[in-house]
């Protein structure tokens, strides 16, 4: 290619670029697919350019529509041959999730931890959300977790701990206190009978594309988009004891 052809595949690049910047916020926010089965995205209830610079709108179109979109169409496959998919609440499934039929039992195990991860994920983000804990929601990170500024520091550390893909969370625990923890790839707290509050996904499809290997830089950043307001409904949720996923 030469200069001048590439000058102007530079041009056409960004003539595209801004007709899509110029197009209404709907239009940029894709819907999911059609569900074809029991299982169904809710949706993003923000564009995928709403979280940058700190996530940018590639890594969340490709996360939301592909990644998990992938454990959506995979659950609905094992729903063709696994009636109890059909038949039981997503939180009830991936706490018993021991008792799933036995032939599909890891695969099915996967793909809920998956949808249930990546939904309260796309949740408890959002462009311009409160930016720090307030009410009983402080109240419990000051008294369990040692503080907002100590929290973050071992959220990251965690996060950062993290050998290979999984995630970093902060659960309710059964006693009703706030807990740190982690998880291998796409496990649940839920598994184990705890409700999570909120977490992030350190698996390099979540940050690779703008931050490539520098997953502590990924970590400090997101605390940008967490939603505290959101956060705050789920604690209230965990404590009356109907938190969904
Ligand atoms: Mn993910």
């Amino acid at each position: 290619m030469n200069s001048h052809l590439s000058r102007r595949a530079l041009l056409g690049g960004a003539a595209t670029a801004f007709t899509f910047a110029a197009m209404p916020r709907v239009f940029a926010q894709a819907a999911s697919p059609a569900p074809t089965g029991p299982f169904a995205q809710a949706p993003l209830g923000y564009a995928f350019d709403a979280l940058e610079p700190n996530i940018d709108a590639k890594t969340m179109e490709t996360h939301y529509l592909r990644h998990h979109g992938a454990f959506i169409t995979n659950l609905n496959n094992f729903a063709k041959d696994n009636g109890v998919l059909a038949s039981a609440p997503v939180e009830k499934l991936l706490a018993e999730w021991q008792q799933l039929p036995e032939a599909a039992r890891m695969g099915i195990k996967n793909n809920l931890g998956g949808h249930a991860n990546h939904s309260m994920f796309w949740q408890i983000m959002a462009p311009g959300g409160a930016k720090t804990p307030e009410g009983d929601l402080k109240a419990a990170i000051d008294r369990d977790l040692g503080g907002l500024d100590k929290l973050k520091a071992d959220f990251n550390a965690a996060g950062g701990r993290v050998f290979g893909s999984g995630w970093v969370f902060v659960t309710v625990e059964k006693d009703g206190k706030l807990a740190l923890t982690t998880r291998p790839n796409q496990d649940n707290p839920i598994m184990d009978g705890k409700m999570v509050l909120f977490g992030n996904d350190v698996w390099e499809h979540a940050y690779y594309l703008k931050y490539q290997n520098r997953r502590a830089e990924y970590l400090a950043n997101w605390w940008n988009v967490a939603n505290w307001s959101k956060i705050g409904e789920r604690f209230a949720q965990a404590k009356a004891g109907t938190l969904k996923i």
